[in-house]
Parts: C-alpha cells; sequence; structure tokens
C-alpha cells in the first residue's frame, strides 16, 4: 500500500484493524463446527449469538431477524428470487440503477419484472411506483394468489444517490406489496434503522464497511415470508444451509459496531476530504458535471468530464498510484456506458469521461488534494 492513494471505497474497503484482532481466535483456536453439541465448540457458538446481536443493534432490528450470508450479492438474490410463498405469480417492482446483482437475480427470477422511473439525479420516481402498484392491483384474479415485492437500492454504488427508502417502502405496503432495500453502500456509512424505515428484507456486505470480503447479511422482519435459497442443513433457522463463518461473522460485527460508533466523526472528516478535494480542483479549468443527488452516500463523487474517456483517466491515475473507478466501466468491445449512467441521461459528451472517486474514513485530506493534482495533470493528457 506505500505511496498508494486507495479512492475506491465503493469497491471494497481496508479491513478494521480491530476487526481483524477479534477473527483471530476463530480462526487459530476456537475453529469448532457451531453446529456440534460438545463443548469444544461452545466459544464460538457464543461469538455467534453476541455477534448477530451486535450486528442486530447497529440497524435496531432484533438478533432472529440477521440472516448471515456470503455477501451482498447472496444476500440480493435471496431477497429476490425467494419471497412469498413458493408456487404463487410473483411481480417484482425495482428501479433500472440497481446493482446486477439485483438486476440479474430479477433475469432469472419466474417474476413479473416492472421498472421504475428515476430523474437525473438517480431519484425514483415515486408516481412510476404508485402507477405500478395501482396497475398491478388491477391486474388481480382474486382466486391467484399474488404477490409483489419492491425492491429499491438505499443508496447508489456509482453516483452516490440515497433514496427515501421511508416513503417508498409506506407507498409499497399501502398496496400490501413487500419492501427491500440493497444497502450494501449504506450500511455502515449512514444511519439506519429498519423500524424507523419500516422496511421488510435489507441486504449488507461486510467488505464495504471494514469487513472481511464474503460475509454479509439479510435483515428479514419477523413475519415475512421468505423461504431458503440453497438446500442443505439447518443453519440459520434453517433457512440459509452453509457452516457458519464465525471468523467472518465476527470480524463483521467488530466493524459495523466501530464504524457505528464513529458514524459522525467520520462522516465529517470524509466530507473535508471531498471539499479539500473541488477546492483543490477549482484551480483548472475544468468542464464537468457532478452526478447524483445532494443527498448522497458521503465520499462518493461521480464526475464526468467533457469529452475524456473515463477508462483513460483510470489507467493514467493508476500508473501515478491512484486507485479510483469508471462509474460507467466501459464494455471495451461494445464501449457501452453504464446502466445507471445511461439511465440518469448524462449528456453524451460528458458520459464517457465519468470516473468514481469514492473517499472513505482512511483517506486523507493530504491525500485528496494530491489526487486533485494528479487528475488535473492527467485530464491535460488527451
Ligand atoms: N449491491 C451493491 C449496491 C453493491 O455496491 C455491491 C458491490 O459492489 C453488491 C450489491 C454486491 O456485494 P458483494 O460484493 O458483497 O457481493
Amino acid at each position: 500500500m506505500k505511496n498508494v492513494i486507495y479512492a475506491d471505497n465503493a469497491a471494497t474497503t481496508k479491513l478494521d484493524i480491530e476487526a481483524f484482532e477479534a477473527m483471530k481466535p476463530y480462526l487459530l483456536e476456537e475453529f469448532g463446527n457451531v453446529s456440534q453439541p460438545y463443548s469444544f465448540s461452545k466459544k464460538a457458538k457464543l461469538a455467534l449469538k453476541e455477534a448477530r446481536r451486535t450486528i442486530a443493534a447497529c440497524i435496531n432490528a432484533e438478533p432472529d431477524e440477521i440472516y448471515f450470508t456470503s455477501g451482498g450479492t447472496e444476500s440480493d438474490n435471496w431477497a429476490i428470487k425467494c419471497f412469498g410463498f413458493q408456487g404463487s405469480s410473483k411481480t417484482i417492482i425495482t428501479s433500472p440503477i440497481e446493482h446486477h446483482a439485483i438486476l440479474n437475480a430479477c433475469k432469472t427470477s419466474s417474476a413479473d419484472v416492472k421498472f421504475l422511473r428515476v430523474n437525473s439525479y438517480g431519484e425514483v420516481d415515486e408516481e412510476s411506483l404508485i402507477e405500478l402498484l395501482k396497475r398491478k392491483d388491477e391486474e388481480i384474479v382474486s382466486s391467484t394468489l399474488k404477490e409483489t415485492l419492491v425492491s429499491i437500492m438505499y443508496a447508489n454504488n456509482e453516483i452516490g444517490t440515497i433514496q427515501d427508502i421511508k416513503k417508498l417502502a409506506k407507498i409499497a405496503h399501502d398496496s400490501g406489496a413487500l419492501f427491500h432495500t440493497d444497502a450494501v453502500q449504506a450500511v455502515g456509512h449512514v444511519n439506519i434503522d429498519v423500524k424507523e424505515l419500516d422496511i421488510d428484507m435489507l441486504s449488507a456486505s461486510a467488505h464495504k464497511f471494514n469487513g472481511p470480503k464474503g460475509i454479509g447479511f439479510l435483515y428479514v422482519k419477523k413475519g415475512t415470508n421468505l423461504y431458503s435459497l440453497n438446500s442443505g442443513g439447518l443453519q440459520e433457522s434453517g433457512l440459509r444451509a452453509g457452516t457458519e463463518n464465525v471468523a467472518a461473522i465476527v470480524g463483521m460485527a467488530k466493524a459495523l459496531k466501530n464504524n457505528i460508533a464513529e458514524l459522525d466523526n467520520n462522516i465529517a472528516h470524509i466530507n473535508a476530504c471531498v471539499n479539500s478535494f473541488f477546492e483543490r480542483l477549482s484551480t483548472a479549468q475544468l468542464d464537468y458535471v457532478l452526478n447524483g443527488s445532494k443527498n448522497k452516500i458521503p465520499g462518493n463523487i461521480s464526475i464526468s468530464f467533457k469529452d475524456k474517456n473515463g477508462e483513460s483517466i483510470l489507467h493514467l491515475l493508476d500508473l501515478q498510484g491512484v486507485c479510483i473507478s469508471t462509474g460507467s466501466a466501459c464494455d471495451s468491445v461494445n464501449n457501452q456506458l453504464s446502466h445507471v449512467i445511461e439511465a440518469i441521461k448524462c449528456k453524451k459528451e460528458y458520459a464517457h469521461g465519468t470516473i468514481r472517486i469514492s473517499l472513505g474514513k482512511n483517506n486523507t485530506i493530504e491525500e485528496t488534494q494530491i489526487l486533485a493534482e494528479k487528475l488535473i495533470k492527467v485530464l491535460g493528457i488527451r
């Protein structure tokens, strides 16, 4: 990591050192399978219980509403493919700017999938949700069991836009639909209270909030009908088969607890980094547009430069030891724009010059100044 400026925290984050330390005993000493009844597994079993309690408390859920998964992708797939009663006729209403974990899960589900409108800031149009739910009501044939899931991401991974989840969940519930949110980019970065939001399901992933990779959870409100995605043992109340990764779960709980405890300080620091980046950037005459809404995930800078190429900017910055991402991950063959940049109708002359900088709690003001300087330099190269 020496001399590397890591500014791609929406892709993944550095493991919290305390989370790492908390994981070690469950990798090296207390490695027993928690499904076994002998006393050797007791400490691991207790750690699992405690981690579930900690995670639940961080989002104001009950411990038995937290189901451990392998990460955001699995949580999203589970919610999309397994809601409601098996065999019932289903509809999913979602937005066109969701992560592919949602969009591709929708493609392989047997449900009828309908898409909401989004505006140029990436905000979901509430009227389009009302319209789709109303149309759905009219389609209902009383003798068949029909169920609807509305799935809208909490914060977009490319442009950072935060949705009004409480309002959207209320609209869904007023029509008898279930509500799921992919909160992978939000958990550990903003305050989330599932009771206050009144949502039925929420997906989260540890590596986005300084926890280990390959672990996440799905919050499922008590009483929500969800069947199992994979077949096997009776782990996770018989709903998610597979031996629990205790070390990763313990690390996830510690990382989330630490991030939530420091949330206000982290947000203030990240905002200061963002401001310092823009101050430095303003010293150059650059033609760009900023993507996303005002209410966005801390540290997200999705920026589109006129007549530039995001891929080239990424590679030129990489050569200088700076890690960023393209918001518009171009398909090198088709040179297509990302579905998000397309959905918000970013002007063509800017769209291809999109990059995503995502700052996190470990970035420094000094780093953001250097990043801005290097970016200015790189933009001068055609
Ligand atoms: N959902 C969103 C919004 C994401 O940003 C990501 C990862 O980038 C995922 C889901 C997938 O999460 P994971 O990498 O844990 O599978």
